[in-house]
């Protein structure tokens, strides 16, 4: 029997797609928005319009991510995002929070809840697309310590708890150590200051939230013309820059 050649499209959307997406959005615009752009990079889009549809629907078949709205009627953003993260079987997945500007507060609760990044209103279809694809190869990827990590100049050796600018030797405290390995294990993702300090205290190390920001400021100067590479997030946190 004679067959037809099948041509298969590769998809533009880079490994991720054929994915299933979540969408919980009250406003219709933007959430058809939404799920229109990211069906033609190949993912399966369903959007919900309050929380309580789209618990019921998670709780039927789990999606591989959540884009969550943090302003909804009823149930809000960060309280579906808690019941997400406190249920074995929904915690691992992963939450892109939509917000409106001036919101920062409710993006600093919603990252401590265990969300994986947010976009703030009016955003575009390629930045969340892009955001969509980050978030999902990092899950992807083994969540084991880098040991050496080496970007634009930058090198962190894990191992030997040292730290080299275009091959020259930077003191860091310990705690900027820890802080700097810390973000540079995955660039681009913000992190809260109160995240920041339970990831990298010991027993031996001081640090505060509010010691953070001091402590930010002597490393950049430390790493010299690496010291853009931390980034501040304003009102939020801080990450490592993405670069790619
Ligand atoms: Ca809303």
């Amino acid at each position: 029997m004679l067959e037809w050649p099948t041509i298969v499209e590769k998809p533009r959307g880079q490994a991720v797609a054929g994915r299933t997406i979540y969408i919980i959005e009250d406003e219709q615009d933007i959430s058809e928005l939404i799920r229109f752009n990211l069906s033609l990079e190949g993912y399966k889009v369903e959007s919900f319009p309050t929380g309580e549809a789209g618990l019921r629907a998670i709780e039927e078949v789990a999606p591989d991510l959540l884009i969550l709205d943090i302003m909804l009627p009823g149930m809000s953003g960060l309280e579906i995002c808690r019941r997400l993260k406190e249920d074995a079987k929904t915690k691992k997945i992963p939450v892109i929070m939509v917000s409106a500007r001036g919101e920062e507060a409710d993006i600093v609760k919603g990252l401590e809840l265990g969300a994986d990044d947010y976009v703030t209103k009016p955003f575009s279809p390629k930045v969340l697309h892009a955001r969509v694809e980050a978030v999902l190869r990092r899950g992807s990827e083994a969540k084991k310590a880098v040991e050496v990590v080496k970007i634009d100049g930058l090198e962190i050796n894990a191992g030997r708890v040292e730290v080299t600018v275009d091959g020259q030797r930077v003191n860091l405290t310990q705690s900027e150590f820890r802080i700097l390995h810390f973000l540079a294990q995955r660039p681009g993702w913000v992190y809260t200051r109160v995240q920041i300090v339970e990831a990298i205290r010991g027993e031996n190390y001081a640090v505060t939230d509010r010691t953070i920001d001091f402590q930010m400021v002597g490393l950049r100067k430390k790493l010299g013309s690496a010291g853009h590479l931390i980034e501040t997030v304003r009102g939020v946190g801080y990450r490592f820059k993405d670069i790619q």
